[in-house]
């Protein structure tokens, strides 16, 4: 393999899916924002970055997080009953949901404002060296996770090319925010989609995840399963939110009328967090009375998780727990670009990060 696809240390690494545009702007197209983002400026996730024209991840190989688990905790049912995966996350997410558990990993601003300014402590850990961990472990397979995989894609699609090679599965948790061109790089790459549809609201997304474009979620669900892979869909009901009974029966239809009468629908509880920390968890009945009437209108793969929220919603291992020998040496020194191409000594925002580091048209307050 060669250096520019598989490098041994962090860099930065250009995106597969990115648009020139005037004046040294850059669209990416890897997630549904397609943020359009201009020289020394982030996109809304902050992992990506522009320079002179260039649109770069930031977090490429950077692991926040990592656990084994078994398929079933994704929540997984119906491909490879009983196999384990190692769980890996980065920094980033496209969304920025009112009731995320874990915002120092899934938006990771302080970890990418590191990376940005050339300071950054962050574990970095090669595709090959996450496929050695993973063979190691004696998992059956990876599953990128705790945010929103497509803000590291690069990173995600090396990791799948390689664990294929060594006979390991993929699993994509996902919001499903992400494109169709995202989606067919991953063909054939990627096994399993487990993907959230949070609601049928529009109102719901734009006020709790700061994005309003429902079809476009369920419009990547239906493309990933047309592509081949392998889809399960998951609902965390939010007591006062997105517990209307109608609605999410609608959703099991959309299930059972796109994807099939024995397509899987995980239903997890919400517990309270971050600005939804004054919401009590779901009460239990709600989450069987939703699974009741997805069985009516046909769904015949319907599980009720009383002890589940959302895969962010978990207490992960430290990278370090995990890596011996020669990874253990670089894996908390200070990350720099190890190419020359970007300049600046890999310090990408050094001279613009004061002026502007977010996105033109994708800038939010938090
Ligand atoms: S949020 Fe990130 S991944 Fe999505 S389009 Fe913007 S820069 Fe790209
Ligand atoms: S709940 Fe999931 S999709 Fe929402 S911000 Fe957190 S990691 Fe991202």
């Amino acid at each position: 393999m060669n250096e520019l696809v598989y490098p041994q240390h962090y860099r930065l690494m250009e995106t597969r899916l990115q648009e020139r545009l005037d004046n040294g702007t850059t669209r990416c197209n890897l997630c549904a924002w397609r943020c359009r983002i201009g020289h020394g400026q982030r996109g809304f996730c902050q992992a990506h970055v522009n320079r002179n024209g260039v649109l770069y991840n930031l977090s490429y190989g950077i692991v926040s997080a990592m656990e084994i688990d078994a398929i079933e905790d994704k929540p997984v049912r119906h491909y490879r009953p009983g196999s384990r995966v190692l769980s890996v996350g980065s920094y980033g997410c496209s969304f920025r949901c009112s009731g995320c558990h874990n915002l120092d990993i899934s938006w990771g601003v302080q970890a990418l404002d590191g990376l940005a300014r050339g300071q950054s402590t962050e574990a970095y850990l090669s595709p090959e060296q996450l496929i050695k961990i993973a063979k190691e472990q004696g998992v059956d397979g990876i599953a990128f996770t705790y945010s929103e995989p497509a803000v590291w894609l690069e990173y995600v699609l090396d990791v799948s090319h390689l664990a294929h090679q060594a006979g390991l599965y993929t699993v994509y948790v996902s919001n499903s925010f992400v494109t169709r061109e995202a989606l067919e790089l991953m063909r054939g790459q990627v096994d399993v989609l487990c993907s959230d549809i949070k609601s049928l609201d529009e109102a719901f997304y734009r006020d709790l995840c700061r994005v309003s474009d429902v079809q476009q979620v369920l419009d990547s669900i239906h493309f990933a399963a047309q592509s081949g892979i392998h889809v399960e869909n998951r609902t965390n009901i939010i007591p006062g939110k997105n517990d209307d009974m109608e609605m999410l029966t609608n959703i099991a239809r959309w299930i059972h009328n796109n994807l099939g009468s024995d397509s899987p629908w995980h239903i997890t509880r919400f517990f309270p967090a971050y600005q939804l920390a004054h919401i009590p968890a779901t009460p239990e009945d709600i989450l069987w009375r939703a699974h009741d009437n997805a069985r009516r209108v046909g769904l015949t793969n319907v599980y009720v998780y009383a002890d589940k929220g959302c895969d962010c919603a978990k207490d992960n291992a430290p990278v370090v727990d995990f890596v011996s020998g020669q990874a253990m040496e670089q894996l908390h020194a200070v990350k720099k670009c190890s190419a020359s191409c970007c300049g600046d000594e890999g310090i990408l925002l050094k001279r613009y990060e004061q002026a502007a580091v977010s996105a033109t048209d994708c800038s939010v307050s938090d």
